[in-house]
């Protein structure tokens, strides 16, 4: 499916040795490698400039070698060498935001998943296309901020980890507030967040079926986020921005949560209905993805956004979480990567996992 068949060539020599994994030093990186080796692969890590040294005090997450750019708009550079090396790209958000969606997509070397999904994630009005035609419940989308009658947020394109967001009370704190454009105006969902790391496999046949494949709930994360999870400690909204104080949104770590477990089956529907759809729309998605959403106090899971591979928040996982301990123990989402890889050698179908 993801690989066309003139393309196939391009995956001989994935065959015919030890594949490695590749990925940018940074995100997810110590568990793709720690996953790879683990499975019996090679792991490449690539950086920009110097190799870091933060690996030397990881020994069994450290990248067999480092490929070097001097810039990354330079990243073709290094495409002959991940050939060498037999390398299969796993995408990362850090590909996305140091490479960019175009130069990483014209990349001459295999990457594990469907590199068409990030047409569908990066465009916002895409993405809505996507998760509407799934029937998945979302915030509601104002077209103009006279249809305003509640709390809202206001997003940007392209936003790096809610920077800059907008949180507004009401229509009339909306038409107050510095708007730039392009933007969405999105109704602010008051509940609890969840950020739920899925995998979905289009050869396996065990376990909870989707489509031809099977789909995996491997663990479960809140972002915490500087400065918004913090402020009310400081008392209302307009005492704040009259110091000066903006909420952002910005990421700068995760912690370990589990869902109240009669409502696993609602995200399951959710993430079911999210593969079948890609799959009619683009060929189906492949691997890691994340489903980002805010569960409200009538227990209905609004899903503001869907990450389309590894997400830093599998992080906490790295030894397992209680998800993937009753899936396999130990399993991280970088390991599972690599036994995807593994089993599609075995079963000669590379070009359904990789693109
Ligand atoms: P990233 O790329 O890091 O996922 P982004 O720029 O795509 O970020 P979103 O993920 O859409 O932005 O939102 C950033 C944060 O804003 C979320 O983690 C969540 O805390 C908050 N948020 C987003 N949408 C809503 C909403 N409709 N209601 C309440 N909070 C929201």
């Amino acid at each position: 499916m993801v690989v066309s068949l003139s393309d196939k060539s391009r995956l001989q020599p994935l065959r015919d040795g030890t594949p490695a994994l590749a990925t940018i030093c940074s995100h997810s990186s110590l568990q793709i490698f720690h996953g790879a080796r683990v499975e019996g692969f090679g792991s490449v890590g690539i950086a920009q400039g110097t190799p870091p040294r933060f690996y030397d005090a990881f020994p069994l997450a450290k990248p067999d070698k480092f490929l070097l750019v001097d810039r990354w708009e330079n990243v073709h550079s290094i495409v002959p060498k991940l050939e060498e090396s037999r390398a299969v790209i796993v995408p990362t958000g850090s590909f996305v935001e140091y490479v960019g969606p175009e130069r990483f997509s014209a990349l001459s070397v295999p990457v594990f998943g469907n590199r068409r999904v990030m047409e569908w994630e990066s465009d916002r009005e895409k993405e809505r296309v996507w998760l509407e035609r799934a029937g998945v419940p979302m915030p509601r989308k104002y077209r103009d901020a006279s249809e305003v009658d509640g709390p809202v947020i206001v997003k940007y394109y392209g936003a790096k980890g809610g920077k800059g967001f907008i949180l507004a009370k009401d229509r009339d704190e909306l038409l107050e507030s510095p708007i730039r454009k392009p933007h969405v105006i999105q109704e602010y969902i008051i509940g609890t967040r969840y950020y739920l790391h899925f995998f979905y496999s289009p050869i396996s046949k065990e376990g909870y079926r989707v489509a031809d494949g099977s789909l995996q709930l491997l663990g479960i994360d809140r972002r915490d986020e500087a400065n918004i999870d913090e402020l009310y400690k400081l008392g209302s909204q307009e005492g704040l921005l009259k110091s000066g104080l903006r909420p952002t949104f910005v990421v700068t770590g995760n912690v370990p949560v589990v869902l109240r477990e009669s409502l696993l089956p609602q995200v399951f529907d959710i993430a079911g209905n999210i593969i079948e759809t890609s799959i009619d729309l683009f060929g189906g998605m492949v691997g890691p993805f994340c489903v980002e959403g805010i569960m409200t106090e009538e227990l209905e899971f609004k899903v503001f956004e869907i990450s389309t591979r590894i997400v830093a928040g599998t992080n906490v996982y790295i030894n397992g979480s209680p998800y993937s301990d009753l899936v396999a123990p130990g399993l991280s989402t970088g390991r599972r990567i690599a036994q995807e890889l593994k089993r599609a050698a075995r079963e000669d179908r590379l070009d359904e996992v990789l693109s």
